[in-house]
């Protein structure tokens, strides 16, 4: 393949960019990519944020096999239907053709509940809460990075449980985790729902969604949680000895988030000056630029440096000649915070901050300590020296040594303390503004529409957004609407019905209903 028709491609800037800024590279067989050291970091960060969320649950991580006999897949046609035109089959083993071919995985349900059928016995084991992270395979057509990839990592979390209540309560409780790590951690506008009869999940009894509408009208799922009832565990066998006695089968989930969340920051954020990345996930927090070589500017960076380092995720940026080109990169690379140390800055015991949502704000901090802060230094010199009254003569003698150390150690940690409360402050702002701008677009591209040729004649005269249509949740009502709204597809109902809904039309068949579906097109 020739990378270079990517890049010349000129139209494809969210490509470039990401290629650009680290964050991917084409892999040499169709949709497959490398990660490059700042893509993993990234995803890496993501990967910890939900791990800590998935923790409270008491859920763990395990790893399954990437290959799947077929055979094993063959038991459960009804799941695999949906996947077996994407499969990459495994047929031969060196010269030798498999008597019986294995599959990359598409996903790992027939995995799980293999293993889980071997292990369960009795109620005392449930609930079974686990989650693997890793790479899947599923052929595509049209391949658009992180979005639509051949191979692609992403987390499946499979649980059972011995009552429908505890499953049905950890399928939501999932999605409202789903829910604050896109809100708060991507900084993302997105809307919460349930999938229509015709999007469940194969197999699910409710399929529940979190998506997120991207800057070209497009929608993008972004994570999906799935209630089963008892319908997986039948059908693949598992079952366990009830506190009756009595052989039942469990009741089950599934939930995921994958690689497709980086899309998803990347085109909801980024600038003109490249990515612009939440401060959690972002692997290089703050971006130290210097600008000049003196010894003792490298030292007064190393001050600062050793200050911060412990706390955030901190870079120098210094690979080119020309401090501007460092600060390119940075704003590039998507940094949410610059720390720039030049003569003027050391000279008056500042530094400047700048902000990667607001680059031509220059914030200025002073680092000698204030009046207030000033005086809290001889009250802790103080509190030393009574200290070392209490102590023998000879601790008392080493106690010198320490307590010059110690006082040190306080003022620098009066400075860092100043530091750390403004950088937590400008986050705070940060990440609001990130939010604040993709819900503003969220908001403004949702159109209630109550009329078939109305709806149409939007599409056609180029209206990009979701669709609020009455709809009565019917199979073949959904259809009718594929075939007459093309290349859309109802995206998600509301969780909850409310109370003293309008009754409307279904756009589709007439019929009574309280269902308002939001329709758009999908990634
Ligand atoms: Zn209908």
């Amino acid at each position: 393949m020739n990378h270079k028709n990517y890049f010349m491609n000129k139209e494809d800037k969210y490509s470039k960019l990401l290629v650009d800024s680290g964050l991917f590279f084409y892999g040499h067989s169709k949709g497959s990519f490398i990660l490059p050291s700042h893509g993993y970091a990234l995803w890496k960060n993501i990967q910890n944020s939900l791990d800590k969320k998935f923790a409270k649950h008491g859920i763990k991580n395990v790893l399954l096999p990437t290959l799947i006999p077929f055979e094993l897949l063959e038991k459960e046609k009804q799941h695999i239907a949906g996947f077996s035109p994407e499969c990459f089959y495994v047929e031969k083993i060196g010269e030798k053709k498999l008597e019986n071919s294995l599959v990359l995985r598409p996903t790992s349900e027939v995995l799980f509940y293999d293993w889980y059928r071997q292990i369960l016995q009795s109620y005392q084991q449930l609930p079974f809460l686990y989650n693997q992270w890793c790479s899947v395979f599923r052929a595509e057509k049209n391949t658009n990075p992180f979005f639509r990839n051949t191979e692609f990592l992403w987390q499946e979390g499979h649980t059972l449980h011995s009552n429908e209540k505890e499953a049905r309560e950890l399928t939501l409780s999932i999605l409202t985790d789903y829910q604050d790590y896109a809100e708060n951690i991507l900084g993302l506008g997105i809307i919460v729902g349930r999938k229509s009869e015709g999007e469940k999940f194969a197999g699910a009894l409710e399929s529940y969604t979190v998506e997120c509408l991207l800057p070209d009208g497009q929608c993008l799922q972004l994570a999906t949680s799935h209630y089963f009832g008892d319908n997986f565990c039948r059908l693949m066998n598992v079952k366990f000895q009830n506190k009756d006695n009595q052989i039942q089968y469990p009741f089950s989930t599934s939930w995921g988030t994958s690689t497709r969340a980086i899309g998803a920051v990347v085109k909801t954020h980024a600038d003109n000056w490249g990515l612009v990345l939440p401060f959690d996930i972002a692997p290089i927090q703050i971006a130290f630029i210097v600008i000049g070589q003196s010894e003792e500017l490298i030292n007064y960076y190393q001050e600062i440096y050793s200050m911060l380092s412990p706390i955030y995720r901190c870079q120098l940026y210094n690979k080119n000649s020309r401090f501007n080109l460092n600060i390119l990169q940075a704003d590039k690379e998507g940094c949410p915070f610059k720390i720039i140390l030049g003569k003027e800055e050391m000279e008056k015991y500042q530094i400047t901050l700048v902000r990667r949502d607001h680059i031509e704000r220059k914030i200025t901090i002073d680092l000698e300590i204030n009046e207030w802060e000033r005086k809290l230094i001889p009250a802790y010199e103080k509190y030393m020296e009574s200290l070392s009254e209490l102590l023998d003569d000879k601790t008392k003698e080493q106690m010198v040594n320490f307590q010059g150390e110690s006082i040190q150690h306080f003022k620098k940690n009066l400075k860092q303390g100043k530091l750390c409360g403004i950088i937590g402050k400008e986050n705070e702002k940060f990440q609001k503004k990130l939010s604040q701008k993709s819900i503003e677009f969220r908001d403004n591209h949702m159109f209630p529409e109550n009329n078939l040729t109305e709806l149409k004649n939007k599409i056609k005269n180029g209206v990009k957004g979701l669709f609020l249509i009455p709809f009565c949740n019917d199979l073949n009502c959904e259809k009718k609407m594929k075939d007459q709204v093309i290349s859309y597809s109802i995206r998600y109902l509301p969780i909850l019905e409310k109370k003293n809904k309008k009754i409307k039309k279904c756009l589709f068949c007439q019929s009574d209903t309280e269902i308002v579906a939001y329709l758009g097109r999908s990634y």
